[in-house]
């Protein structure tokens, strides 16, 4: 048997895992600022939690799920997001008690998807939701969090937030109908994919990247004739709000993000910088969605982002994890070494040593890292209990004791 990877996953290694871990620390720092308290939630739910609120018609339930029927006959899902698992935690463990809930977290996510540059079947994404306020201070805050994150990790990258309002749901459904009747009229121009949503998702056709069908949506009733002014003037609040917070962004009328539980504030942080998977990040509200849960009739916003593809375009410093690496050239000295290696622990500094007991090994190594210091004992050192730290970067060495090591490193770096 040749063993290999599952087409569409990944293993994280080296830079990959720091990069991850920089990105973790960057977004727990953020939701601490804010209030917000992580959630984590289990990789798998009963299959009917996706399947009730994403519509047995969308793409994700159709045809991206991993759904099996464990040994006692339950049918589970590994979870394809993170909101309505953040949701399903949120009321079995009653903490819409106390309203608003602010939470977030990390963590992978499945779906399967035609594996490319920027497209996992299993991925991370990072999740930030606010249960129970429809104030649109809760659309401002969650889109600040999400840019103050992407321009800490990302200084100096081209991202622009798109941004647009699909009304209230009422509306929205008034819409639907018209656009299904819009599609229907034009069947014949459309791709077989959009054909297939005329009925279930017609939304969905509208950011079709298909020529033919980009033509026809161009000239599709446009959804800003069955906004209400209530939510017109919501979405003109929630523009001064990010234009305060010196946010750029476009409005982009065609975005209706991929699940159907969206309606009001949609948004997407985009970058030209990824080819085709160009979505960094993207949420809106979803005032529908604890309710039809099982959950109070509150409404909710949030969005998510994918790890992969922020780790992708950022820059990263390449840093060995080692301060120090070590050379010895006879076994005979291992008790020295030992002492050294407490030491070493015991002052927090990290060290490196490759079990050869041959300085030239040792020194071509430690080169090859580009660390500065190497700490060597020989036959000397063992005799007068002492350690010779060179600097590799400038070749000058010194023989010191033990206990002036920390000192030594941290007066020369
Ligand atoms: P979605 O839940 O589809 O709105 O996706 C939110 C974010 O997760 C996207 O903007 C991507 O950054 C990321 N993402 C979604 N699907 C994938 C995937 N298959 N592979 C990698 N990242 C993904």
């Amino acid at each position: 048997m040749k063993i290999r990877p599952v087409r569409g996953t990944h293993d994280l290694y080296g830079d990959e895992i720091k990069k991850f871990n920089l990105i973790k620390n960057i977004v727990s720092q953020n939701a601490e600022l804010q209030s917000f308290n992580e959630l984590q939630t289990p990789i798998f739910e009963l299959s009917e939690l996706f399947s009730k609120p994403l519509g047995d018609q969308s793409d994700v339930v159709l045809k991206e799920m991993y759904t099996f029927k464990d040994q006692g006959d339950d049918l589970l899902t590994l979870r394809p997001e993170y909101t309505t698992p953040m949701i399903r935690a949120a009321i079995t463990k009653n903490l819409l008690n106390e309203i608003p809930l602010k939470v977030y977290g990390f963590g992978p996510m499945f779906r399967r998807e035609r594996p490319q540059k920027g497209r996992y079947r299993q991925f991370n994404q990072i999740n930030f939701e606010i249960f129970g306020s429809n104030d649109v201070m809760s659309d401002i805050e969650i889109i600040v969090i999400a840019d103050d994150i992407l321009k800490s990790i990302l200084p100096g990258c081209e991202i622009i937030l798109n941004l647009n309002t699909l009304g209230e749901r009422d509306n929205l459904k008034k819409y639907k109908t018209i656009l299904s009747k819009y599609f229907n009229d034009n069947k014949n121009k459309l791709s077989e994919e959009s054909r297939n949503k005329i009925e279930s998702n017609p939304l969905r056709i509208l950011d079709s990247k298909n020529e033919n069908d980009i033509e026809i949506s161009n000239i599709a009733p446009p959804i800003q004739d069955y906004i209400s002014n209530k939510s017109k003037i919501q979405f003109e609040e929630l523009k001064q709000g990010l234009k305060f917070n010196n946010i750029d962004f476009v409005i982009n009328h065609k975005l209706v993000r991929g699940l159907d539980y969206y309606s009001q504030t949609v948004f997407e942080f985009k970058t030209k910088n990824l080819g085709s998977q160009d979505t960094l990040l993207g949420g809106g509200r979803y005032d529908g969605l604890i309710n039809i849960l099982g959950g109070p009739d509150i409404p909710g916003v949030g969005w998510a982002a994918g790890i992969e593809r922020i780790a992708m375009l950022m820059e990263f410093k390449k840093n060995t994890n080692s301060k120090v690496h070590i050379a010895i050239n006879n076994k005979k000295f291992v008790t020295h070494l030992q002492t050294l290696f407490k030491y070493l622990k015991n002052n927090q500094i990290s060290f490196y040593w490759n079990y050869k007991y041959n300085f030239k090994k040792s020194l071509s190594k430690a080169n090859q890292d580009k660390v500065k210091y190497i700490i060597m004992m020989g036959e000397k050192e063992f005799e007068s209990k002492s350690y010779t730290l060179r600097n590799l970067y400038s070749g000058n060495q010194n023989e010191i004791k033990l206990d002036e090591i920390k000192n030594y490193l941290n007066d020369q770096s």
